[in-house]
């Protein structure tokens, strides 16, 4: 595959064919195991002197072609499906952090992210120091000789303030870290590597699926950070590793190209955890790829055109959109999201109390209320109340979630239709407060 459009290769990169049917769409390939040629090809596959498949856990010629595919899409080298978007955040650690170590990362994160870093991998001895994105400098300020890598999200919400990709790449580099971005909000219109990141990890549950049937995620190797050269960071992939009968990933690998920190997450973590994904999700995922750059236009114009309505709304208070709210920092947005501004948008009812939120939402007839985003349809959410309720208070304003926000992600409807459906919650939200007042 010659083309570097994302059009293209998200229809053709990684998958021609079937070998022995000639089937042209990816089939399901369920099933559990695969039959060795021999004993010694056995051995072969064991001792990773020939790649080949051995269980579904660890891989499949579905999730094959979809890792392939995705990689391109994204401009990386190699990828590894994961069973949901927060076993791809997991791994992405877990596969160059162990007790002891920390990893720095940005305070504008999914709530799940947020509980995972501030909670879970305390338990197993990961620190994660959360910065504020804002000034890149507090990345490197953060940073000591236990730090292992720098993570954020690329279109974080609710605050939809795009994060500075290439600056705090440049620090990283600095300091011999990988830069993780998750890039689950804005797959398309930014291509985290094209800004120095080096791994991609993605919710395809979102809009890579994008028709809200199946959870999944994926992590991808942007091939350009250098492990050896950084090997005194990076114990896990430059030492032996017991539990390979002693292999040193990045020399295991060094035939391969530069795919030692995914060869390692499949042949260790996704072993030893099982965090693998369905070929029957992986098919759903190869099905919502074909169609994401025109899903992620239809998205992308309808957010804008919402996120214009409700900013001339007397009722609105505020709209947080990227390059829209005061406090955005709209070069940011220009340099990473220079075309379209994504297909999230945030805003809150004038002098909105909790129950204001709650009218809104059930007034909704059209747009569903759902914990989700990135599907086919529109949804709505009052993230105080759920997607960000088990956070503290003050760690709820942190990530931007205010008592009144609430977030819509805008869906490939007529745009007529979701306009009239804000408009009739908005007026009932509106109205049922005065009313109760
Ligand atoms: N990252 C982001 C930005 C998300 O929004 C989500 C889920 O909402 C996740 C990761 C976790 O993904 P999953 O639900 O597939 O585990």
């Amino acid at each position: 595959m010659t083309s570097s459009n994302p059009e293209t290769l998200a229809l053709h990169a990684g998958y021609r064919a079937d070998p022995t049917t000639n089937a042209v769409a990816v089939p399901i390939y369920q099933t559990t195991a695969y039959q060795f040629e021999d004993s010694a090809h056995a051995a072969r596959l064991f001792e990773l002197s020939e790649m080949g498949n051995v269980y579904t856990r660890l891989m499949n010629p579905t999730n094959d072609a979809f890792e392939q595919r995705i990689a391109a899409v994204e401009g990386g080298v190699a990828a590894l499906a994961v069973s949901s978007g927060q076993a791809a955040t997991t791994m992405s650690v877990l596969n160059i952090a162990q007790a002891g170590d920390n990893i720095i990362s940005s305070t504008d994160l999914y709530g799940g992210t947020w509980n995972l870093f501030a909670n879970t991998l305390k338990t197993v001895g990961i620190e994660v120091r959360f910065v504020d994105p804002s000034d890149p400098e507090n990345f490197s300020r953060a940073t000591d000789a236990r730090t292992r890598a720098y993570y954020a999200e690329t279109l974080p919400n609710p605050k939809l303030q795009v994060f500075p990709i290439r600056e705090v790449a440049d620090l990283a580099e600095a300091f011999g870290l990988p830069l993780i971005m998750d890039n689950t909000a804005s797959p398309i219109i930014c291509r985290p590597f094209d800004h120095g990141a080096h791994i991609v990890v993605h919710s395809c549950t979102k809009y890579i699926g994008g028709h809200g049937n199946s959870i999944g995620g994926v992590i991808i190797d942007g091939g350009t950070f250098d492990w050896v050269k950084h090997s005194e960071r990076f114990p896990l992939l430059n030492q032996p590793d017991p539990s390979y009968h002693g292999a040193v990933w990045t020399e295991a690998t060094k035939e391969l190209g530069p795919v030692a920190y995914i060869v390692k997450a499949r042949c260790t973590l996704q072993r030893d955890f099982g965090m693998s994904l369905s070929p029957f999700n992986t098919f759903n995922f190869i099905q919502g790829l074909e169609t994401l750059p025109l899903r992620m236009r239809e998205h992308c114009s309808n957010a804008q055109a919402v996120a214009d309505y409700l900013a001339k709304d007397a009722r609105v208070a505020k709209v947080i959109y990227p390059g829209m709210s005061a406090d955005d920092r709209s070069e940011r947005t220009g340099k990473y999201l220079p075309e379209a501004k994504g297909g999230l948008v945030g805003f809150e009812i004038k002098d909105a109390t909790e129950e204001t939120g709650a009218l809104f939402i059930d007034s909704l007839q059209m747009i569903y209320h759902v914990a989700n985003i990135g599907d086919t349809r529109t949804l709505a959410i009052h993230p105080a109340s759920t997607t960000h309720q088990q956070l503290k208070p003050e760690e709820r304003l942190a990530t931007g979630v205010t008592p009144g926000y609430l977030r819509l992600s805008v869906g490939i409807e007529h745009i007529d239709d979701i306009l009239a459906d804000l408009d009739q919650a908005l007026t009932a939200a509106v109205n049922g407060t005065a009313r109760a007042a």
